[in-house]
């Protein structure tokens, strides 16, 4: 999992399994903080943090040529950042993960798929706003 210090700049390459834990950058040392923003993953390495990330984690199965999946673009990006520090928002393109989505049974996009401890939790498809894909995703506390 690559996080960008917000001090230097240097792009650092995390662990999934490190979530939690304070992270500092490789290259200045100062805290690297937690993801704010949904990031944009290959299917190999959203299934390694899905399997490695002690935190919730969403995948946004979704694709350029979706237009409802533009559209909720904005809001998953507002998702990530209300949950800073406890969720871990990916974006997966469904069209290059063709068989990853196929494997788990995703049929319309944009689909978001909960993962906790590597295991499907809840999924929810459609346009949604961060409201609703909080209500539909996150179980309350
Ligand atoms: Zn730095």
């Amino acid at each position: 999992m690559f996080l960008r210090c917000t001090v230097c700049g240097a792009s650092n390459e995390l662990p999934a399994s490190t979530l939690g834990a304070p992270l500092r950058c490789s290259r200045c040392r100062q805290p690297v903080p937690a993801p704010a923003h949904a990031l944009v993953v290959a299917a190999t390495d959203a299934k390694e943090i899905v399997r490695d990330a002690p935190w919730s984690v969403v995948v946004d199965f979704w694709s350029p040529a979706s237009e409802p999946s533009r559209q909720a673009a904005p809001e998953v990006e507002r998702l990530a950042r209300r949950h800073q520090g406890h969720l871990i928002v990916l974006k997966v393109n469904a069209d290059i993960a063709a068989e990853w989505g196929r494997s788990l049974g995703v049929r319309s996009l944009p689909t978001y798929v909960l993962f906790r401890q590597g295991a499907e939790v809840r999924r929810i498809s459609g346009p949604l706003t961060a409201e609703q894909l909080e209500s539909a995703l996150i179980p309350a506390g």
